[in-house]
C-alpha cells in the first residue's frame, strides 16, 4: 500500500543530494566513536552553522529571541540545539531526539594486568552484545584519562592507518571442538573479553616486565599513572572508518549507526533551519540509552527538564513552572532509534508486513517493547496520522514496523521518557542490518528519507487542540 522503494522514488537531481548527505553522516561517524566525541564534533558544527552557547547567554543574563540560534554541551556526553521560534514558547517545540551511545566494551577501572608474557586491560562490555562478534578483530581504544589534579586527557589510538590496534583472541578452530558445541551465550563469555595491549617485557624489570614496559609508554607519551585508570572512561570500539557496501554503494557499514544514523540527521535538520520557524525546533542527542537511559546524562535524568526551564524562563521573562509545563505537554517529538531491517537470511524472526524494510524509508513504531508492549510507549493514533500527513506531502519514503514477530524479542527507547510530559512522540528511525554488531549496515537512501523526514516534521508539525 503506502509502501515504496525509495530509490525508485527519489525526484530528479535527488541523488546528487542524498549522496552529499551520507557523506557528511559517514564523516560525522567516523569522527564520533563515542558519545564524548559525537558531542565534541556536534558542537563544531552547530558553532559552524551560527550556533551559540545557550549557557553562556544565561549566565550573561542576554534575552533569547524569535530566529536565535543556540546549542548546550551537557557534561560532555549530551548535545542540544534549538531555533527560536516566532510562536510563544508555552505552544511547544518540534523536537527531535536520538541517542549517541553505542554497544562496546569498556576498560575497568583497575584494569592493568600481566598473565605469561602479556599485558592486558581488563573490561565489562556496554550494552547488548554478541561477546562472540568482538574477538580476533581490531581494536580502538577512545576516551578520556582523567588525572587527579583536574586535568584530562584525551585518547583515541587505532584509527590512523600508522596507529596501533588493540586485540582479543579467539580459540583456533583446530582446539576449539568444545567451544563450538556451547551455545553462542557462552563461546566467548564476558570475563574472557580481556584486550592484548603489549607482549614486549621490559629488560632490566624481573616482575611483570611487559606491563612494565607499557606502563612506561603510557608514562612518556600520555603523562600517566597506572593509578590514572581508576578516574578514566576508554572504550574499546571497532578500529577504522565506515565504508560503502555493494558494487553500487547502496549501503554503509559502520560502527555506531545505532544510533548515529538518527542523531547525525536530528542534529542536521536543526542546524539547516534557515530563518525563523514557527514553533520552537529543538534537537536533544543524550547518552546511555543503551544501559537503560540512566545516569546524570541518560534521558531519565533531570537535565533536558531543567536546560528546558532555563531557556523557558529566558524566553517568558519569568520562571512560572506552569510556562515550562506547557511548552513540555504541548510540544511534538519523533524519538528516533533505529529499526531491525528485515533480514532475508534471518527471515523467521520477522512479520513481513510490519517490518522495516531496508530501501523503503524512514520507519515509524507506533509502538517498541516486549511481551504485550511492555516498556513502550504507543504513541496516538491522532499523532500518527499528522505525521503521515506532514511526510505524504514532503514526498518521504516511509514506512511502519514494530520489531520483530510477537514475542520473539523486543528492545526499548527514549520515547516513554519524554511521553511522560504529555507531549506526543513517536518512535521513528531507520532499518539497520546486524544490529549491534560492531559493523552494522544502513541504506543511503533510508538515511536520506530520514533526513527529509525531519526536516518537514520540524517545519510542519503542530499542537494539538484538546
Ligand atoms: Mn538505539
Ligand atoms: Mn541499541
Amino acid at each position: 500500500m503506502y509502501r515504496k522503494n525509495a530509490w525508485k522514488a527519489l525526484a530528479e537531481g535527488e541523488r546528487a543530494q542524498l549522496e552529499a548527505f551520507a557523506e557528511k553522516y559517514k564523516a560525522y561517524l567516523d569522527a564520533g566513536k563515542t558519545e564524548r566525541e559525537c558531542v565534541a564534533e556536534s558542537v563544531r558544527l552547530a558553532q559552524e552553522a551560527g550556533f551559540t552557547d545557550l549557557m553562556a547567554a544565561i549566565r550573561e543574563g542576554r534575552q533569547l529571541h524569535a530566529g536565535d540560534r543556540v546549542y548546550c554541551n551537557w557534561m560532555n556526553k549530551c548535545f542540544l540545539a534549538w531555533v527560536i521560534g516566532e510562536k510563544d514558547i508555552e505552544c511547544g517545540m518540534n523536537i527531535l531526539g536520538a541517542h549517541i551511545d553505542s554497544p562496546r566494551i569498556d576498560v575497568k577501572q583497575n584494569p592493568l594486568y600481566e598473565s605469561e608474557g602479556f599485558a592486558y586491560l581488563d573490561t565489562h562490555y556496554y550494552g547488548g552484545i554478541k561477546k562472540y562478534q568482538w574477538v580476533a578483530s581490531p581494536l580502538a581504544l577512545h576516551g578520556v584519562v582523567c588525572r587527579k589534579d583536574g586535568t584530562k586527557v584525551t585518547i583515541a589510538i587505532g584509527e590512523d592507518e600508522n596507529d596501533p590496534v588493540f586485540y582479543i583472541t579467539d580459540l583456533l578452530i583446530h582446539l576449539a571442538a568444545d567451544q563450538m558445541g556451547k551455545p553462542a551465550s557462552k563461546v566467548i563469555e564476558g570475563d574472557a573479553l580481556d584486550i592484548i595491549i603489549g607482549s614486549e617485557p621490559m629488560a632490566e624489570e624481573e616482575k611483570n616486565p611487559v606491563k612494565a614496559r607499557v606502563l612506561a609508554i603510557l608514562k612518556e607519551k600520555y603523562g600517566i599513572e597506572e593509578e590514572d585508570f581508576v578516574s578514566a572512561e576508554l572504550e574499546a570500539v571497532p578500529a577504522g572508518k565506515c565504508r560503502d557496501v555493494g558494487f553500487d554503494r547502496a549501503l554503509i557499514a559502520g560502527y555506531g549507526h545505532d544510533d548515529r544514523v538518527c542523531a547525525y540527521p536530528s542534529m542536521a535538520a536543526v542546524l539547516d533551519v534557515e530563518g525563523t520557524p514557527d514553533y520552537t525546533v529543538c534537537a536533544v542527542l543524550t547518552d546511555k540509552e543503551e544501559i537503560g537511559s540512566v545516569g546524570a546524562t541518560g534521558m531519565n535524568a533531570l537535565y533536558f527538564e531543567n536546560i528546558m526551564a532555563e531557556l523557558v524562563a529566558n524566553l517568558k521573562g519569568n520562571d512560572s513552572p506552569l510556562s515550562l509545563r506547557r511548552c513540555l505537554a504541548h510540544s511534538r517529538m519523533l524519538s528516533s532509534d533505529v529499526s531491525a531491517g528485515y533480514d532475508p537470511n534471518f527471515a523467521g524472526v520477522f512479520e513481513k508486513n510490519n517490518a522495516s524494510i531496508v530501501g523503503n524509508g524512514v520507519t515509524f513504531n507506533k509502538f517498541t517493547g516486549s511481551r504485550g508492549k511492555s516498556g513502550s510507549n504507543d504513541c496516538n493514533a491522532e499523532f500518527v496520522a499528522q505525521v503521515r500527513r506532514i511526510c505524504d506531502e514532503a514526498e518521504v519514503a516511509w514506512q511502519t514496523a514494530e520489531l520483530g514477530k510477537v514475542d520473539v524479542g523486543g528492545g526499548g527507547t527514549i520515547a516513554y521518557v519524554c511521553a511522560k510530559y504529555g507531549m506526543n512522540v513517536i518512535d521513528c528511525g531507520v532499518p539497520v542490518l546486524s544490529m549491534h554488531a560492531p559493523w552494522e549496515a544502513i541504506s543511503k537512501v533510508d538515511l536520506w528519507q530520514e533526513y527529509k523526514c525531519y526536516c518537514a516534521f520540524i517545519k510542519n508539525a503542530k499542537e494539538f487542540d484538546y
